[in-house]
């Protein structure tokens, strides 16, 4: 009598690389960043209903607001007061919370950004990525590279965004020490803002030259977060004693990834991490690539 719903993947946002190039006058950082997604991410399903609501599961579901603080429901909010009648209907929406908070892979972006797409589609507003990725700015920078979902980089404050194709895909594991680190404390311990742009994209887009690429870039928030979190480095050192090719914190973290051979390699490694660390968060996945 609702019609149908549907049932949206919003992925962990991966930054290959992260070099700070600056700092604006109004205390935001420049970045100059590569970013992919995953294909592991909280689940989000929306359904027509009779009245709204909104319920959140999953492991992580303890450790964000189930009020109006909550970025799923400031999107659905958003997206009222922009487009009225169509978006008022009312709506219930569940958030399986699979992703650690406050670590670097952009959870509570990526929740907002599913929920503008899904609601986008399942009401019939038909906006489209690019003025729901303007509109969800509002509520912060890395809303439009979320929207896109799709390999990109990004300038500026992390919100002007440029598709990459081709882009292979990744075969990471995941792994968190179990540590939130707040974006704030870890910028307010850079000690280098000027750092260089991101060296030209290569040529070859296999993963060999990707990672050859990788390891001409940087993340700069890594040594701030390290100091912050020292835990950080161990797991890094999980993931390269388990054979990851390459292993690099995401964003301001303390998520890192390792990239591996195959999805096999992976699978392996986190299991084997996880089983060491029951307390952290482990997980292999594959990030998303593009065609030509
Ligand atoms: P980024 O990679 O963009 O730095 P992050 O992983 O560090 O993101 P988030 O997981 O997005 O950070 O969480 C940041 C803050 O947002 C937390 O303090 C959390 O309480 C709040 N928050 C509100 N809604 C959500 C949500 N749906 N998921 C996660 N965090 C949320």
């Amino acid at each position: 009598m609702h019609g149908p719903g549907l049932r949206t993947l919003a992925p962990a946002k991966i930054n290959l690389a992260l070099h700070v190039t600056g700092r604006r006058t109004d205390g935001y950082h420049l970045i100059d960043t590569l970013v992919t997604f995953a294909e592991a991410g909280d689940a989000l399903e929306l359904k027509p209903a009779v009245l709204d609501s909104f319920t959140v599961s999953g492991r992580y579901g303890g450790d964000v607001p189930i009020d109006g603080d909550n970025l799923v429901l400031k999107a659905r909010d958003l997206l009222r007061r922009r487009f009225g009648v169509v978006a008022t209907r009312p709506v219930s929406i569940r958030l399986v919370k699979n992703l650690p908070v406050a670590s670097g892979i952009g959870g509570g972006s990526s929740d907002a950004a599913a929920l503008l797409r899904g609601l986008d589609a399942m009401l019939g507003i038909d906006a489209g990525p690019e003025a729901l990725g303007r509109i969800g700015l509002e509520l912060g920078a890395d809303l439009p590279m979320c929207v896109a979902g799709q390999p990109l980089t990004a300038r500026g404050i992390g919100d002007e965004t440029d598709p990459v194709a081709p882009w292979p895909q990744l075969p990471i594991v995941l792994a968190n020490p179990g540590v939130a680190v707040a974006t704030p404390d870890v910028f307010a311990q850079l000690t280098r803002r000027d750092g260089t742009a991101l060296p030209p994209l290569p040529e070859r887009r296999d993963v060999a030259a990707v990672l050859a690429w990788l390891a001409a870039t940087r993340n700069d928030l890594e040594p701030p977060a390290i100091a912050l979190a020292p835990a950080i480095s161990e797991a890094l050192a999980a993931l390269d004693a388990n054979g990851a090719r390459f292993s690099r914190m995401s964003g301001s973290g303390a998520t890192c990834f390792g990239v591996f051979e195959t999805m096999a390699a992976a699978d392996t490694a986190a299991r084997a991490i996880g089983a060491a660390q029951p307390g952290w968060f482990v997980a292999a996945t594959q990030t998303r690539g593009t065609t030509p």
